[in-house]
């Protein structure tokens, strides 16, 4: 059986692992790569045909919110490709 002390003694205990919890979450941060990553990343791009999957990914995506009615039909969806940084544009295949 719990004593009132324990109960007092777990609820301070989960508290502090929430509070520890939440520093390590705003201990995240994101720095822009070196030039010589960039370059290297960029070499690992095969061009049109690593893009082909980005684009259909991002066409499925845009199609779906159009269904959804979150989009219209004319809006557009700009993907960037993570290793080359290309970015392109992707238009929906729906028309009404
Ligand atoms: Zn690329």
């Amino acid at each position: 059986m719990l004593s009132r002390r324990d109960i007092l003694l777990g609820a301070a205990a989960g508290t502090s692992v929430v509070a520890i919890g939440g520093v390590r979450a705003m201990a995240l941060s994101s720095e822009p790569m070196a030039p010589e990553d960039l370059k290297a990343f960029a070499l690992g791009c095969g061009g049109v045909a690593s893009h082909q999957q980005l684009i259909a990914d991002a066409k499925w995506l845009l199609n779906d919110e159009i269904k959804r009615g979150v989009k219209t039909a004319v809006d557009t969806e700009v993907v960037v490709c993570p290793l080359c940084h290309c970015s392109m544009q992707v238009t929906s295949d729906i028309s009404f």
